[in-house]
């Protein structure tokens, strides 16, 4: 068949002219879609050769050659893939055979198309990114074993092409760009090495150029050769590391190579605490490989960290930080998903919204939940020194992820009243060692676990033998906010609103007494209430208390003392909630007070030692006081009184 002049079919010249004119600001990217054709032209080719080996013709070498002339200026993509025939090149470029082609670019044309870059990403240009930096693309190339003719195909970009047959003697295909003149920084050897190792470092086939080096001679013991001049010396160096470790067969990776790859990444000096690496089939095909670290990274809680996953379309890298692939309470874990499905020039745009990157969100964190929970449930003691490093943003999805909430709340530990500073303990063992009698989960926030070690909101549960769970993360006020309950159990602050701890007999003996203390002091609370008005809703009788004199509780949904405190550390200005001072009716203070009461109800050691009491209350809190001062001055005097 002789040359012929073709006209490009209208919706592929309407996407050469927007490709031309320039809706990519990042020209580099022309190369790493050639090369990602290449490649994926040699893995059908290994692919189609197993069923018949005369495509092969004896060239299995695989490499995708790049030569750059600068006498000619252009740049050749090589390589000895599976190659065309001619109606393969009519039907793969010069037609789109895409369906939604047509709306597609109504769409474009609609949206004021050089403001949406990203309406095209989603197309995926592939080989017309040539005509970003070529004037004109010269395609030859030629199948294997019976089907051997080869063909000639031309372009200018400019509405039509030619094609004819040729005799090329090579397997496979060479696109021959002849750039323009704006764009002959690519044929410099820097710039093509460095977009090589930019996008396509983990292309699986070497991608190869040959190096001219001017070199002295020397003579055997290296010496330099008087009056001998140079030699070029020309040898074909591999620029692409080719190690695509995630899409390797799980059982051919070496720890060794998984830790360097992680390393490499991550930029970690450590070994990863766990590789995840696996492949995903059926509705979104994706390989991935995931580390958890082992350490906390200095910036873990910093806005401008670099966050997310590095992102490669069949192997073809898109983005080093796709904040989409990973939720934010997971923005430690480091690694590359690598999607079938995605189009190679999807922009950022597009991650945010598209339903791949969605499920496959979804998929992974499905697997870094189960890993977790494996490696807490086999080995507890290794799960426990992860947890320290990064529980406290893991406790965050408690919050943020509602559908993984269940599967979270089983990975969430703590330190509680049983255990030992420093060791934790999981809600399921709460539960498994709750005393037949206790109905709920009790827990108290605060800033350490010396204070809320102290705390006489405790008092009573270690009475009775119930467990408290310590939460001294700032992030648990959120937590407990969502986590309200857990395997049907409430999770109750101790120092919130009422207590039901009892059973009934003594929930009705301790309610008599409490009446009857109500009773008995009413003049006098009414009087510590009065003085203490401007601080607190209510006074009361507890039944929390067995040692303290008093303690404040906040309301069922009151503001608390640890949340207080946390929101004034973040500058954040606090409503202005009063909570109720707690009274123990058996405490040797009310007592005392009750006999200054009967001989002067209006003695002023009274009121001094109302307000005693309340700032007692906050200190044993970990709260400050108001007037350290005057406390002061009054304990002080206490103590003189108590020596005369
Ligand atoms: P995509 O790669 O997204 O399918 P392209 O426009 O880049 O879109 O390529 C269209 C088709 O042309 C490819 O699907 C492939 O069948 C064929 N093709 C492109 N480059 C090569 C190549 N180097 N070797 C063999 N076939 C190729």
């Amino acid at each position: 068949m002789s040359k012929t002049t073709k006209q490009f079919q209208t919706e592929v010249q309407q996407l050469l002219d927007l490709v031309i004119h320039s809706l990519y600001s990042n020209k580099d990217i022309f190369l790493r879609e050639l090369i990602s054709n290449a490649s994926d032209a040699i893995d059908k080719i290994r692919f189609e050769s197993h069923s018949d080996e005369s495509l092969l013709e004896g060239n299995s070498d695989w490499k995708i050659k790049l030569i750059p002339n600068k006498d000619a200026g252009t740049l050749v993509i090589r390589d000895n893939g599976i190659g065309m025939n001619m109606a393969e090149v009519e039907e793969n470029i010069g037609t789109i055979a895409r369906s939604g082609t047509k709306a597609f670019m109504q769409s474009l044309k609609e949206k004021a198309s050089s403001d949406n870059p990203e309406l095209i990403g989603q197309f995926g240009v592939g080989f017309y990114a040539s005509f970003m930096v070529a004037d004109r693309v010269v395609l030859e190339t030629r199948k294997g074993g019976a089907a051997a003719d080869g063909c000639r195909w031309e372009s200018n970009g400019d509405g039509s092409y030619t094609i004819e047959e040729c005799s090329c003697e090579l397997r496979g295909t060479e696109i021959t760009l002849y750039l323009k003149e704006e764009f002959k920084e690519y044929l410099d050897e820097w710039k093509v090495r460095s977009i090589v190792k930019k996008y396509s470092d983990y292309i699986q086939y070497p991608v190869v150029m040959d190096i001219t080096r001017t070199e002295t001679p020397k003579g055997v013991d290296g010496e330099v050769i008087e009056g001998a001049g140079t030699i070029e010396k020309t040898e074909e160096q591999i620029l692409n590391s080719m190690k695509a470790i995630w899409a390797r067969a799980k059982s051919d990776v070496t720890d060794e190579e998984y830790t360097e790859f992680y390393k490499h990444i991550s930029h970690d000096y450590d070994a990863p605490f766990r590789t995840i690496h696996f492949s995903a089939e059926g509705t979104s095909e994706f390989k991935a490989l995931l580390y958890l670290p082992a350490k906390k990274p200095f910036d873990l809680f910093t806005n401008d960290r670099k966050k997310g996953l590095q992102l490669y379309v069949r192997r073809v890298f898109i983005s080093d930080k796709c904040e989409e692939l990973i939720p934010d309470y997971l923005r430690f874990v480091k690694g590359v998903v690598d999607s079938s499905d995605l189009p190679l020039n999807v922009s950022r745009e597009i991650l945010q919204e598209d339903v791949q990157i969605k499920r496959i969100q979804k998929s992974l964190v499905g697997k870094i939940i189960s890993t977790l929970t494996e490696v807490k449930e086999q080995k507890f003691d290794e799960y426990v020194t992860f947890w320290k490093e990064f529980g406290q943003v893991l406790k965050e999805g408690l919050h943020f992820d509602y559908a993984n909430k269940e599967k979270l709340q089983e990975l969430v530990l703590f330190e509680s009243t049983t255990s030992e500073a420093g060791s934790l303990v999981s809600l399921k063992d709460y539960v498994s060692r709750m005393p037949e009698n206790q109905k709920e989960i009790y827990y108290i926030t605060g800033s350490s676990r010396e204070t809320v070690e102290q705390s006489p909101h405790l008092e009573v549960f270690r009475a009775k033998g119930f467990e408290v769970l310590f939460l001294t993360d700032p992030v648990d006020e959120w937590v407990v906010q969502s986590m309200t309950e857990y395997q049907e159990k409430q999770l109750k602050a101790v120092d919130r609103g009422d207590l039901s701890l009892d059973s009934d007999e003594e929930k009705l003996e301790k309610e008599k007494k409490r009446e009857e203390a109500q009773k008995e002091f009413s003049d006098l609370i009414s009087l510590i209430g009065n003085q203490l008005k401007d601080k607190v809703k209510e006074v009361r009788f507890s039944n929390r208390l067995t040692d303290s004199a008093c303690c404040l509780v906040a309301d069922e949904y009151g503001m608390n003392a640890n949340m207080e405190r946390i929101m004034k550390a973040m500058n954040q200005t606090v409503p202005d909630s009063k909570r109720i001072l707690e009274l123990n009716p058996d405490h040797a203070i009310l007592k005392t007070m009750a006999a200054i009461h009967q001989k002067d109800a209006a003695a002023p050691a009274l009121t001094d030692y109302s307000d005693l009491l309340y700032d007692q209350a906050l200190l044993t809190e970990g709260s400050t006081i108001k007037d350290p001062l005057r406390f002061t001055r009054l304990v002080s005097e206490l103590m003189v009184k108590a020596a005369q």
